[in-house]
């Protein structure tokens, strides 16, 4: 028996780059994955390929988020793992951003996060019974922060705000959500290689790179590893953490 047989887990934004490779891992872990993306029709055939299931979700949108999470939960008898990996990143000097930019950012970053802890844990609180028989209460939630909300970053300000607030609510979800046997942990990724850093220019990648003390970048899988651990039993006491994935960044 794999270590998250009879698991539900669910993963926004599980379509491509972390998310889907966090799919992948928690498949082959063993659990049952549902994973969202903005289209429905996308998120169900990419889910297909792995053995999971799709659902449509717009982040940005808080009931949408709380439905979607509801719905799982309710179609697969209960949820055990959330990974809310959904997330935008636009850089931009300070000068140049609008208020739009910081609503949209603190929307899908923040808001999307929260719409999905609070459904998540309602979901988790309960008492259930799994597939496999035995009965189970709490969970375990996996946010995605970032390297750059605890640093910083030029001409990033506004998602480096929104990935702090990120790891402050796992901190503080953490806290209030222990006494109902549900873990909260954020991971903090350095750069890995994702349609999100994909259009970074190559000179600010390659910095990054000889920053960090393995000398190179990041893979999808390499997140994925960690998130799979911090959901599954081998992390049973670790609740309120930052883990950076970030091969040793020191920016
Ligand atoms: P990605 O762009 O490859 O994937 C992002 C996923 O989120 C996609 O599935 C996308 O459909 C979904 N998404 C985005 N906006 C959405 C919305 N409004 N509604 C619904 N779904 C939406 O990005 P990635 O690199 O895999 O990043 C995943 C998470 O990890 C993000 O939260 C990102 O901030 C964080 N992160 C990434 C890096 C990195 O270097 N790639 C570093 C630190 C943190």
């Amino acid at each position: 028996m794999s270590e998250l047989t009879g698991r539900v887990a669910l993963v926004t934004g599980g379509t491509r780059g972390i998310g889907l490779a966090t799919a992948r891992a928690l498949v082959e872990a063993g659990a049952t994955v549902v994973v969202t993306g903005r289209d429905a029709d996308r998120a169900e055939a990419v889910a297909k390929e792995f053995g999971g299931h799709g659902l449509g979700l717009e982040a940005a949108d808080f009931d949408s988020v709380g439905a979607a999470v509801k719905q799982v939960a309710a179609e697969h008898g209960g949820l055990d793992v959330l990974v809310a990996n959904a997330g935008i990143m636009e850089s931009g000097l300070l000068g140049m951003v609008r208020a739009d930019d910081v609503r949209r950012t603190l929307d899908v970053n923040v808001a999307g996060a929260v719409a999905a802890v609070q459904a998540a844990s309602r979901a988790m609180a309960r008492r259930r019974r799994a597939a496999d028989g035995t009965e189970r209460r709490g969970g375990s939630i996996v946010l995605l922060a970032s390297v750059v909300g605890t640093y910083g970053a030029a001409g990033q300000s506004v998602y480096a705000a929104s990935k702090a607030a990120v790891a402050a609510l796992a901190r503080s979800a953490a806290r209030e959500l222990g006494p109902r046997g549900i873990r909260v942990n954020a991971v903090a990724p350095g750069v890995i290689r994702t349609d999100l850093t994909a259009g970074l220019p190559a000179e600010v990648l390659d910095r990054q790179a000889a920053a960090a003390a393995l000398g190179r970048l990041g893979d999808p899988e390499e997140v994925a590893d960690v998130i799979r651990f911090l959901a599954g039993d081998a992390a049973r006491y670790v609740t309120g953490q930052v883990l950076g994935v970030d091969g040793g960044l020191v920016p």
